[in-house]
């Protein structure tokens, strides 16, 4: 499998889009590979049509577990519980199903196994928790340890969801050559219910912070990570495994953002670190890249030892198939 591996999911039209007039301008072809866009005249520009190919596109109908399954999110549970760094991440403008796709619909708490509306990161900690506890009956409490964090990255500053603390530093690891939270939360889980209050306690931290402060949540990327202390056998190095869950802030364009009020330091610092995220990305994509520049936002400095190498990165591309956004 590829170090990178990118899919695509449409998400269907909304009522209110079909109440508008607006037509789907975007279709997976049947090789599931291929996304064809049709041309439609938005803004007075003429869009010709166009194919592109993923690594995967899933159809508007696709369902919540055929994701987990087509998106291949299952072996980076597997890599992660097996002592690799995997990042999984959704990508898109507001209102695309980045948050549907990394958590569901956000009126269910998606505490039961048998939810069939889960997104990735519970669908994850439900099949990494099942995979841990086998794990463990077969070789013992001690052969994996799974903890859990949970962060927010507003305006560049680091948020930690657990305990309602804000602009955590971000430092430096001469001996892990990457970048830490100093005093980050970090939670010791001994099985699915400890991993669900944990995302149950950080989507209520963020919904009272965005209340209080009063700004648009879809306006930070949130980063729910479990990490593994995996032993295999007793003279074995320990092996420290990680999973990062991200669902990114909306990546509209500024253009739009400004016709809609939102506060420009916002948008830069969205701006600063998508823009940064997908530098990133193309330097590891490509085999002629020698400098990687990671330092150049909070959240690559955050993803630094999850993103290339060894690691493995599942993108998920959210797309909002209405004529209105294709050129986005
Ligand atoms: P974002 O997080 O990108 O802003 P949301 O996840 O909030 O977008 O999705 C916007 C709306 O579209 C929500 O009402 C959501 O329930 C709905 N939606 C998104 N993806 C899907 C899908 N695959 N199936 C059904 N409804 C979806």
């Amino acid at each position: 499998m590829n170090n990178v591996r990118v899919c695509v999911r449409i998400r269907p039209m909304q009522p209110f889009e079909l109440k508008n007039g607006d037509v789907p301008t975007v279709a997976a072809l049947p090789d599931q590979k291929s996304l064809r866009i049709s041309s439609s005249v938005d803004n007075k520009r003429k869009i010709e049509t166009q194919q592109i190919r993923f690594d995967q596109v899933l159809a508007p109908a696709t369902t919540q577990l055929d994701l987990f399954h087509k998106s291949g999110c299952e072996s980076f549970c597997d890599r992660a519980i097996d002592g690799f760094a995997t990042t999984v991440f959704c990508f898109g403008q507001t209102g695309s199903g980045k948050t549907f796709t990394m958590s569901g619909p956000s009126d269910e708490t998606h505490q039961h196994a048998e939810s069939e509306t889960m997104g990735l990161q519970f669908r994850g900690a439900h099949y990494i928790s099942s995979v841990v506890e086998q794990i463990q009956e077969r070789e013992g409490a001690g052969a994996v340890v799974m903890k859990a964090s949970y962060i927010e990255i507003y305006n560049e500053h680091v948020n930690d969801l657990l305990n309602d603390t804000t602009n955590l530093k971000v430092r430096w690891s001469q001996k892990g050559q990457s970048f830490f939270i100093e005093n980050l939360m970090i939670v010791t889980c001994d099985g699915i219910d400890d991993v669900l209050a944990v995302l149950e306690e950080g989507a209520n931290n963020r919904k009272r912070a965005s209340h209080k402060l009063n700004v648009d949540s879809s306006r930070s990327h949130v980063l729910f990570t479990m990490y593994f202390e995996r032993r295999v056998g007793e003279t074995s190095p320990l092996k420290m495994g990680k999973i990062n869950f991200v669902d990114l802030a909306g990546s509209e364009k500024l253009r739009d953002s400004e016709s809609s009020g939102v506060n420009a330091v916002e948008t830069k610092a969205i701006n600063k670190s998508l823009f940064a995220l997908g530098n990133v990305i193309q330097c590891l994509s490509s085999r002629t890249a020698t400098f990687v520049p990671y330092r150049d936002s909070t959240l690559t400095k955050l993803l630094m030892d999850s993103l290339g190498g060894n690691c493995m990165t599942l993108m998920v591309a959210c797309v909002t198939p209405s004529s209105r956004f294709t050129e986005e």
